[in-house]
């Protein structure tokens, strides 16, 4: 018996189209052709009644928004599609939150089925998601994977070391260094692609030992941050200034000393910079990229005796703030460092390091961010430059006229072109409950 018995060819071609259905070219029935296969540029339709493929004909070029949603935003939106679907009660004064939160998905559930904007998923949504409730991380991965059609960032150890090494090659011989912001430098190539209309989505069940792994990771980084913040909050005095200067040049440090040390062996962490390195890459990376640091001394004809003292002064120039990744991350970090120093109170908060790790590897090639309200007025009084624009809870109206915006100044042929290849594009308010 196979799978398929029982299930006639009408139903099973149904089941792998979708409307809108139009007059086949083939047969000549009437509405039976619907959209079955989207390709790059181009997409197929088949018929339920002869089983015979057509061409639906060419897709123009897209030029998609980039949105980041931090792990809060999504955790908003999910909280809100229950809501809607009767599911919870919400206290009334978090009603309007929610409410806008539900807008907010509409919104861009619908620029995403017009071709118009992408959400993708990063690896720290992976990260969060996993160490929650089987159910809700199940939930939170189907909205996630909606809004972002399958596209992915990049890893973080390769958006930071292409930016870094072009930058430090640059540096080394003197050349002007131009950042490239093109989205397609930390995004998947798929991104401006036609969205396939249907998402296959994996629910394999992780393993309780790498869950477990996860768990652990995030209280030994937790941990890690405690340390640094005792020791900050004994530095009463220090400047924003000097932390800074101290964050990048006390990583450059760890640069310069790695490859001289056994493999897997670190020194206890000596800025909030190594300990995002560390959240992100195996021990065994940091060394490689240090090596790596020392390979393109070698290059450029720096001398062997010189290596050491030219990588730390590449950490102390002025320059290295050119990479957008050490601009941004010195910066938050300075912040939180200073800020523990003068409050022997203030907790620890072990989302910090999550939350400076995506800002400072998405911000500049995303074309906005909807994150939680406690960075967004930093964001605006530091002096960064990024591409993204900011919105959090504490602006979301700008954040509707944003998109807003994003759909009238977009090509009527695109959005006529997404209804017939899709349909009629809704909200699709119950993708959480798979
Ligand atoms: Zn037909």
């Amino acid at each position: 018996m196979s799978l398929l018995d029982g299930i006639s060819s009408e139903d099973f071609i149904k089941a792998l189209t979708k409307a809108p259905y139009v007059n086949c070219p083939v047969c000549g029935a009437k509405n039976t052709a619907g959209t079955c296969v989207i390709a790059r540029r181009s997409f197929s339709r088949r018929c339920f009644k002869c089983g015979e493929n057509s061409s639906g004909g060419s897709l123009p070029d897209l030029d998609k928004k980039i949105i980041y949603l931090d792990q809060c935003a999504l955790g908003f939106m999910l909280r809100a599609l229950i809501y809607k679907e009767g599911e919870t009660k919400e206290k009334e004064d978090q009603v309007p939150v929610i409410e806008n939160f539900l807008k907010a998905f509409e919104k861009i559930d619908i620029l995403n089925k017009k071709q118009l904007l992408i959400c993708p998923k990063s690896d720290f949504h992976f990260k969060e998601t996993s160490i929650m409730s089987e159910e809700r991380a199940k939930a939170l991965t189907h909205v996630n994977t909606l809004l972002s059609s399958t596209n992915s960032f990049f890893e973080a150890s390769r958006i930071i070391t292409r930016q870094t090494f072009s930058h430090f090659s640059a540096w080394l011989q003197g050349e002007t260094f131009e950042f490239n912001d093109d989205k397609k430098e930390a995004t998947s190539s798929t991104v401006d692609d036609w969205n396939m209309w249907i998402n296959v989505v994996v629910n394999h069940k992780l393993s309780e030992e790498y869950v477990e792994s996860l768990q652990t990771e995030k209280e030994d980084n937790h941990k890690e941050l405690g340390g640094l913040f005792a020791k900050w909050q004994k530095e009463n005095g220090k400047s924003y200034d000097e932390f800074r200067t101290l964050e990048l040049s006390n990583f450059g440090l760890l640069m310069t000393t790695l490859p001289s040390m056994q493999s897997y062996s670190l020194p206890d962490v000596s800025s909030m910079i190594e300990l995002l390195f560390r959240s992100v890459m195996y021990p065994d990376y940091l060394h490689q990229i240090s090596r790596s640091f020392f390979g393109i001394c070698e290059k450029y004809g720096v001398s062997e005796d010189k290596r050491a003292e030219k990588i730390h002064e590449y950490f102390l120039s002025e320059e290295i703030l050119q990479v957008p990744f050490f601009q941004i991350s010195s910066a938050l970090t300075a912040l939180v460092a200073h800020r523990a120093s003068q409050n022997e109170d203030m907790k620890v908060d072990g989302n910090n390091i999550i939350d400076i790790l995506f800002m400072s590897l998405f911000l500049p090639y995303t074309d906005a961010v909807l994150m939680e309200t406690k960075w967004h007025r930093d964001l605006l009084t530091l002096p960064l430059t990024y591409k993204a624009k900011v919105f959090s809870f504490s602006n979301m109206p700008d954040f509707f006229t944003y998109l807003n915006d994003i759909e009238s100044s977009a090509s009527q042929e695109i959005i006529d072109k997404a209804k017939n290849v899709y349909g009629d594009l809704k909200p699709y308010y119950t993708v959480h409950k798979l």
